[in-house]
């Protein structure tokens, strides 16, 4: 099977903190792979603007280490890449200045797609809006791309939508959720709306409940500052899980078009019961061997925010009534993985006279690594000697089914980055998405902060809290184990 490339229009690019992390890690060499693909236009331009006092060539070069280090498929291919390299140049600019907007304006094209990557600290974004309309840069077709944290509860969430909506509308703002940019949250979508096997068993009736695992093995590391202030609800929960749940829990839109899906998006989200105590569980990782802690990785030995946290939730709609989803997310796990398991229930009566009831099927829905899904059913177990059950995996995972070419998918950056150049909001959030995760979000912290209970410790390597092991297991559930 040969993947398709569908070439984007022509567009002129401008990443603002071209020189950090993210823009050498993940969207330059990103860029690059589209580049190769063949679905960037040989004519496309990207201009980097950041304080540090590069010239052009001086960014090539950053660029192209970047590149090296990063764009993985066993380096680049010199001739592609340099062909790429001349497609770029650089802007001295800082945020809050003057000087720069001038000479960025004079490189932009009229007529082509004009995207601002705001890869910097949120608080930029209101000086790089102001000073993209009071040059007349940014124009009403303009598209602007932000990264998270959007906001750290719904006060400055709502604030940061008020500054980005003076000066662009709605249909402008491309923020960034990488999950939604995984290939299989893409195809959860498509399993669900263009199959006839699932949606009708996809509701109370016949889930017994489904978990959602977003699993580290990294603890938080240079991040310390940054991430004791936030914590695994603000970090993970609130925007990646949330979306996840989302995805899984919404009703089918009428179109998958953007404000359809989010739509449906936003209708769970606000259906979601309140978290009580008891369905929470909060944790902190402690020293293992020659890790630190989480305390000691903080530099805060007062510390109480959460490096794990599992919870219940309840979605008050009429698909969901006593199907619990259940979160886990958490730094110094047992393995990095990411995914989402739909258990059906037990068929209502077994005809086998085994003994055993049939375990209940589950659908698998692996984001990292190895994406995938793998649905569990029942079968006779081969061979004579009766009527004995086994259960096996009906093994989706693109490898299998589609070839080399199915696994050589685009990392989530690439694809959103392209769909932004489509000017294609679904896989985005809207303000008004973010702005009810964050309510939902707000209320729980609020509630365990005025309770000042301090985080359950487990063991780096471990699968989290034995709390959080409880949260399941009195429910007669049990966690799916942790594994890469
Ligand atoms: P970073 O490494 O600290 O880079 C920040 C960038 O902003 C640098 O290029 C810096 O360059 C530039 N900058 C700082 N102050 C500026 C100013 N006044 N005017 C113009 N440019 C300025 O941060 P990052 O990790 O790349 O993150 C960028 C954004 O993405 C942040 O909002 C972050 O939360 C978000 N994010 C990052 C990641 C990640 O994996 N890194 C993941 C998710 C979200 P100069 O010093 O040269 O100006």
């Amino acid at each position: 099977m040969v993947s398709r490339v569908i070439p984007v229009d022509d567009f002129d690019l401008v990443i603002f903190g071209a020189t950090g992390d993210l823009a050498r890690r993940k969207i330059l060499p990103g860029l690059y792979r589209r580049f190769v693909a063949g679905q960037m236009p040989e004519t496309a331009q990207i201009i980097g603007a950041a304080r540090s006092e590069l010239d052009d060539d001086g960014f090539r070069a950053e660029t192209a280490r970047a590149i090296e280090e990063f764009a993985g498929n066993g380096g680049p291919d010199s001739a592609r890449l340099e062909a790429f390299l001349d497609r770029l140049s650089y802007v001295p600019i800082d945020a809050k200045g003057t000087a720069g907007w001038d000479d960025l304006k004079a490189r932009l094209r009229e007529g082509v797609v004009r995207a601002f990557y705001f890869s910097v600290a949120p608080s930029l974004f209101g000086d790089l809006a102001e000073h993209l309309a009071a040059y007349e840069i940014a124009g009403p077709d303009s598209r602007v791309v932000v990264e998270k944290p959007f906001g750290r509860d719904l006060e400055t969430a709502r604030a940061l939508n008020a500054t980005l909506a003076r000066h662009f509308a709605e249909s402008q703002i491309y923020r960034i959720d990488h999950y939604l940019g995984k290939e299989t949250v893409q195809n959860l979508m498509a399993v669900r709306f263009a199959n006839i096997l699932f949606e009708p068993l996809w509701n109370a009736q016949y889930v017994d409940h489904v978990q959602i695992t977003v699993a580290e093995t990294v603890g938080i590391g240079g991040r310390g500052g940054y991430y004791d202030q936030s914590g695994a609800m603000r970090d993970m929960v609130q925007n990646h899980m949330m979306q996840l749940l989302c995805l899984i829990a919404m009703e089918p839109p009428y179109h998958f078009d953007p404000d359809a899906v989010r739509d449906e998006k936003l209708k769970v989200m606000r259906a979601l019961e309140p978290v009580g105590a008891d369905d929470i569980v909060r944790g902190q990782y402690q020293a293992e061997g020659e890790t630190q802690s989480y305390l000691e990785d903080a530099g805060n030995p007062e510390s109480r925010t959460e490096s794990f946290v599992a919870m219940k939730v309840h979605i008050a709609n009429w698909r969901w009534p006593g199907t619990p989803f259940y979160l886990r997310t958490g730094k110094r796990l047992r393995a990095r993985t990411s995914e989402i398991v739909v258990t059906f229930r037990a068929p209502p009566h077994s005809i086998f006279d085994d003994g055993e009831a049939p375990t209940p099927n589950q659908l698998v829905i692996r984001l990292q690594p190895n994406e995938g899904m793998v649905m569990t059913v029942m079968i006779k177990e081969p061979g004579p000697g009766g009527m004995r059950l086994v259960q096996v995996p009906l093994d989706m995972s693109f490898a299998d089914a589609l070839g080399p070419e199915g696994t050589d998918m685009p990392d989530a950056y690439e694809r959103l980055i392209m769909d932004v150049i489509r000017g294609n909001q679904t896989l985005f959030m809207r303000g008004d998405e973010v702005e009810a995760a964050w309510a939902w979000t707000d209320q729980i912290i609020t509630t365990w902060e005025e309770g000042r209970s301090a985080p359950e410790p487990y063991d780096a390597g471990s699968s989290g809290p034995e709390e959080a092991l409880r949260l399941m297991h009195r429910d007669n559930r049990r966690w799916r184990e942790i594994r890469a």
